[in-house]
């Protein structure tokens, strides 16, 4: 694809030489949004994972067409994070660290960008909140906001609205639409797949393996689900380490 911004070429990840996911290719085109669907244990995570170089690729090649810092990661759960003493606002300015470095002062135009991004969340009036006080929506709003901070063009979301209320997932997914019209390009492990055949073109379905990827209508199939399920239920994590060049 030529205007990728991300390409996997025959990319195998494995932990410690135990492969998690397998002969994968395909690519993100620039400014697409792209849900990443399967069952648990699937390698969503590891995927993510080994895009931002958190893991080392066991095989084949990850191609990126930015530079890491341009890109943005919302882990899966941050409880723990929660219970740090720290306000609304400074939460949301940790995005900007990235781009200012850890050192010197908070111009004022950061802290005006960080409360422009907790308004556009719904959360005007909770800059100096604690976070510990929020709810899990709450601060769910707060992450995006810092999201939003850092400005990036390639955003990895690791299901982002598991355990969020419903009107915080409506708010939160419009945010992710935005984003795309804004030309960002977004990867989302998501679990509801009529929420992704509502707002997502692109799916990418793996369960070790891609069993489909590319438009939405035509990757999420009763075959298709029924064959990722089917995939991680009989993978053997205890499988012997990958042999180089095999396909899956
Ligand atoms: P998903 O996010 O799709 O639920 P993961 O990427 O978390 O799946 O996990 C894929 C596989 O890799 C699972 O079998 C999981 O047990 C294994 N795995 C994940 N993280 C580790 C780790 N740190 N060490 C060893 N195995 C792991
Ligand atoms: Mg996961």
């Amino acid at each position: 694809m030529s205007d990728a911004l991300l390409s996997l070429h025959n990319v195998t990840l494995a932990y410690r030489r135990h492969p998690a996911v397998h002969h994968l290719s395909g690519a993100l085109a620039r400014g697409s949004l792209t849900a990443l669907v399967g069952p648990n244990g699937a390698g969503k995570s590891t995927l993510l994972k080994a895009i931002l170089g958190q893991l080392p690729v066991q095989e084949g090649r990850i191609e990126l067409k930015l530079p890491r810092a341009r890109i943005a990661y919302l882990p899966q759960q941050s409880a723990l994070e929660r219970q740090f003493p720290i306000s609304v606002l400074d939460a949301v300015l940790l995005g900007s660290w990235v781009r200012r470095g850890l050192f010197g002062g908070i111009p004022l135009a950061e802290r005006e960008r960080a409360l422009a991004a907790l308004a556009a969340v719904g959360l005007s009036g909770f800059a100096a909140r604690t976070v510990a006080t929020l709810s899990v929506g709450q601060f769910q709003r707060v992450l995006f906001a810092r999201l939003m901070l850092q400005d990036a063009d390639l955003i990895l979301l690791d299901e982002p609205f598991n355990a969020v209320d419903a009107r915080t997932t409506a708010d939160l997914l419009a945010l992710v639409r935005r984003w795309h019209g804004e030309g960002r390009t977004v990867l989302a492990v998501l679990h509801d797949h009529q929420q992704v055949r509502t707002h997502f073109p692109q799916t990418l379905l793996l369960a070790r393996r891609a069993i489909a990827w590319g438009d939405t209508a035509t990757v999420l199939t009763g075959d298709h689900l029924h064959a990722a399920q089917h995939m991680v239920e009989a993978w053997d994590d205890h499988a012997q380490p990958c042999a180089p060049g095999v396909p899956a």
